[in-house]
Formats: C-alpha cells, structure tokens, sequence
C-alpha cells in the first residue's frame, strides 16, 4: 500500500542493525527503542509542532504523526497504518537541547487521528523551554515553549500577538510569518483558524483540498492538515506558545450552539459539531485534562495569568449560546440584521452569548482576579453597532454581541460594579480592525467608558464592506477607529502604566512574501479605560 507507514520487521531490524554496524545510525539511544517503526513513505512530523495552554509549571506539548497529511482513506488518518505508535519526547533548558529537564513517552493512536497532547507539570515557572519528539527513526522539529510566570512574581512587559480568521483560500499566511519575527510572549488565536466551506472564487490564491465543505471527522481533519502544511504557520507554532479559542468557521458560519444556519435537525448538527470539535481538539496544544472532547460538547474556556500584571479570560463564544434571535427559515439562519420593532426577542434577558454556566465562571474569575489587567480574548465584536439601513431605520448584526444585549449589559456591569482593574476586550471575526470604548450605557454620550475594545483584522479573509461600514460610523461614536481593508494582526505591549496595541497590517496577503507595517496604535493608560491614538 502506497503511503502507508511500513510494520515493523524482522527485515527492518536486520536493516537497522547493519545501519548501526556501518555507523549510519544518527539517533540518540534512548530513541533507537526496539521495534519503533521505519516511515517510508513520508515524515511523520510533517504538520510540526506547538506548544501551548501554559501554567506556570508547564505546559502542553503537541505533535501528530502524518507522513500523508491528505490521505484520502478515512481509516488511515494522515497515511497512518492502524496501530498505536509510541513517541518519546524531551525537554530542554536550551534551544539545542543540550540540557534535557525532562523525558518521556506517549502513546499515538487512530482515534485522535495519531495526535498526542503531552500535558507538561513540574517545570520551573516563568522561564523558556525547548521540546523535540521521535517516533522509530523520525525525529520533529525542535519547538520551543514556555511557563507562565508565578503568581506572585511582578511581571514587567508581556507581548501578546493576536490573530484571527485564516482563510487558506483567500490568501497568504505571511500574518503568521511576520507575528513569528516579532517573537512575542504568545500568540493569541480568537478563532476561524480553519475555514470549513470551499469558495470557488476567481479571487482565491489557492484551494481547500478534498473541494469540498468539511462536514466529516475526515474532511475537517484534512482541513486542519492542510492549514498545518502551510510554512508560516508552521513556524509560528514551532517558535511561539498559543493559547486559542474558537469561532464559528471551526464548524460552520454563524452556527448557534446546536443551531445551524442550515436548519439541520439540532441531534443532526451535533453530530457534525462533534466532529469539527474532535479535529479541532487533535491539531491543538490543549490541555486533555480539560479540553479532551466528549460526543459534542469540548470546553475550551479557560484563564491564564501572567503573575501580577495580566489574567487572560480565553471565552467561547459558540458553543453554549442561545440561538440566534428571531431564527427561522428561510432567511434568518445565522447571521442577519434585526430592527427592535421587528425582533423583540433580541433583547430578551434570558439570552446569553456564553451560556449562564459561563458567564458565571467569567464573573467569578474577574471577581477573584489581581492582576492590573484583565484581558477577556474572545471571538466577535462586542461593542454595540447601530446599522442604519436606506430607510433609516437602525438595525442590529445577531450573529455577535449585538444579537446579544442583555448578556453584553450584564457583563459591563458585572466590570463597572465589580469595579475590575483594566478591563480590555479582544475580538475577532468581523475581518477588520476597531478600536471601540465599551460605556456603561451605549446610547448615553455621557455614559460612563468601562473597558477598551481592540478587534483585530483577519490573517486572510476577505473583510466586509468598508464604504458600508464606514457610514455607520456616525451613530456610533463610540467606535474611535475602523478600517477594513487591511489583512494582519495586533500587537499588545503590556506593562504596568499602560496597554500600546499596534494594528499591524499586510501590503498584500494574497503575495506569499507581501511586507508587513504598523497602520495604528493605539494606547490603553491603566486606570483610564479607552483607546487613545498612540
Ligand atoms: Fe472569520
Ligand atoms: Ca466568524
């Protein structure tokens, strides 16, 4: 069988014994284990490496065996023959992996499509790490990964990269090359990492393998495979630690919790859901104790802090929603505009973006927090945006928080009352970058500011309408910035006195090699919520 990773044999072991006997042999011993396979047919580490949901002793390490990323044959994910494959990993203090910390071993098997989440404890705090897995005679690539300060320890500066919306089809990854040269702390993924439909436009670069939309475990783990096949992405995982949530395009646009913008029966779609979360859950560094996925349900929420200086709230904003408002055939699945006389149900209290489980969870967490900042990353525009349509009439976008009032006017109180230290905002999915005030009262000029919005613009995904957009402007002058015809990502510099985030943005995403340059920045002075141009 072509593409298929040769069993071991006695043939191999004759093979790997005259390689040694000749020299040939350049493994370390400790990975020459007895019986490890030979990959003929490709590399297994083809889709790399990443580290990522840190703490400050550890961290998760992951890799999946591929040699075939694309393979076609749904019982052998990534040209993998069904087997269990032992990969042995270490842990080192330097980037040539001189000094191993640690050793150890996981176990690859066909149910997660041969991906392994080594889940790291006992480590030293706040403090750099390089890793490397082999499997038989393959070896990865060295990655690099880092723990989190100590809670007590005082922080001075954190560089955070914030991305959003990678769509392998509308362009180019140099977003992700370029966050990778500025080497920050982390980078922050605020979701649509993938895109599950196939565009079939003239305007694409390039095209989603299978041609078709990812609706199967196979077909969206081949999406993620193809997104991993991608250099700069690659790198970026390899050289920088992540912390990710996601966003609708990981299982289907502006789907609602079990509600889809197609009407699928709910037990139909969450059967899909199930799927997309599965393939999310086997490309990403998360931490199985808390992430590993269980029918259609996968928690992804959850916090990371930066000793005194930065908590990080990582929100889902997908998964426990309530359904869009006013849903229904033929047209209003997903995203669509509603006016208050035409759609009360917007504004019912019951309704929540984040579930109530979740809200709780994040009122709970900023209650406790006692950091200088607290960062709430998280998927779609949060601000309010009045869209006055040709009648004049003010509508309202139900696929972000928009569709959501009474849960955004909860969560604002929850941060003006509870008096949070730095509330500030990360956003994505709408493809463009804004700088949004949060007030107390979005319709009151006199209201109150009482945390900052930063939305970042997507790493390749074509953006909405800027003239369209631009014409809301005036009946949100809460919005100090918007552009949208801009691909990148955003840059936060974190210390004590203040927030400096940075709109970075491409020339061209659709050129592999396009150059990168700051379009805004913007800072964010603690104690003064509100964006001002830097
Ligand atoms: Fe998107
Ligand atoms: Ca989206």
């Amino acid at each position: 069988m072509r593409g298929i990773l040769q069993a071991p044999s006695r043939r191999l072991f004759l093979r790997r014994g005259a390689a040694a006997a000749t020299g040939l042999m350049l493994l370390p011993g400790w990975l020459r284990a007895a019986g490890a396979p030979v990959w003929a047919n490709g590399d297994p580490f083809s889709l790399g490496v990443a580290s990522g949901a840190p703490s400050s002793d550890g961290f998760v390490l992951w890799t999946r065996l591929a040699p075939q990323p694309l393979s076609s044959d749904p019982e052998t994910p990534g040209g993998v023959r069904p087997d269990r494959y032992l990969l042995q990993y270490e842990i080192a203090t330097d980037s040539t992996l001189r000094t191993i910390v640690r050793r150890g071993e996981a176990t690859a098997e066909s149910g997660f499509a041969y991906s392994v989440h080594i889940e790291v404890a006992g480590l030293a705090p706040g403090r750099p790490y390089w890793y490397r897995f082999a499997c038989g005679d393959a070896q990865s690539r060295i990655g690099h990964a880092s723990t989190l300060p100590s809670n007590d320890a005082s922080v001075a500066q954190l560089k955070l990269g914030v991305v959003s919306c990678s769509n392998y089809e509308h362009g180019y990854f140099a977003a992700y090359r370029h966050l990778a040269d500025e080497s920050p702390d982390i980078a922050v993924f605020l979701g649509d990492y993938i895109y599950e439909g196939v565009g079939k436009n003239p305007d694409n670069v390039r095209t989603h393998s299978d041609g078709v939309e990812a609706t199967t475990l196979p077909l969206y783990r081949n999406r993620y495979a193809q997104y991993r096949m991608d250099p700069d992405l690659q790198r970026l995982h390899a050289e920088i630690p992540c912390i990710v949530t996601w966003d609708d395009h990981e299982v289907q646009n502006d789907y609602a919790n079990a509600w889809s913008q197609t009407f699928d029966r709910p037990a139909d779609f969450l059967k899909r859901r199930a799927a997309a979360y599965q393939a999310y859950y086997e490309h990403m560094p998360v931490r199985p104790s808390r992430s590993l996925p269980n029918g259609p349900d996968m928690r992804i929420h959850d916090r990371f802090r930066f000793g005194g200086l930065v908590e990080i709230a990582m929100l889902d904003g997908r998964q426990y929603r309530s359904r869009e408002a006013c849903y229904g055939p033929p047209d209003h699945g997903g995203g669509h505009v509603e006016s208050d006389a035409a759609c009360p149900e917007r504004r019912d209290p019951d309704r929540s973006l984040l579930g109530r489980e979740q809200e709780q969870w994040l009122y709970d967490g900023l209650s406790q927090s006692r950091t200088r900042w607290n960062l709430l990353a998280q998927d779609v525009l949060m601000a309010q945006l009045r869209q006055r349509n040709h009648d004049g009439e003010i509508q309202f976008w139900v696929d972000d928080w928009n569709g959501y009032p009474a849960a955004r006017q909860r969560l604002i109180n929850h941060l003006h009352n509870g008096r949070i230290s730095n509330p500030v905002v990360l956003s994505g999915d709408i493809h463009s970058f804004w700088a949004n005030d949060l007030k107390l009262d979005f319709d009151d000029a006199a209201s109150p500011v009482v945390a900052t919005e930063f939305v970042g613009t997507s790493v390749s995904a074509h953006p909405p309408p800027y003239d369209m957009f631009v014409k809301f402007l005036p009946d949100n002058p809460h919005v100090r910035y918007f552009e949208s015809r801009k691909r990148g990502y955003t840059m936060l510099e974190v210390d004590a006195e203040r927030i400096t985030a940075r709109f970075r943005s491409l020339v061209d995403a659709t050129i592999p090699n396009t150059e990168v340059e700051t379009l805004q920045s913007f800072v964010v002075e603690s104690g003064r919520p509100g964006a001002v141009p830097a």
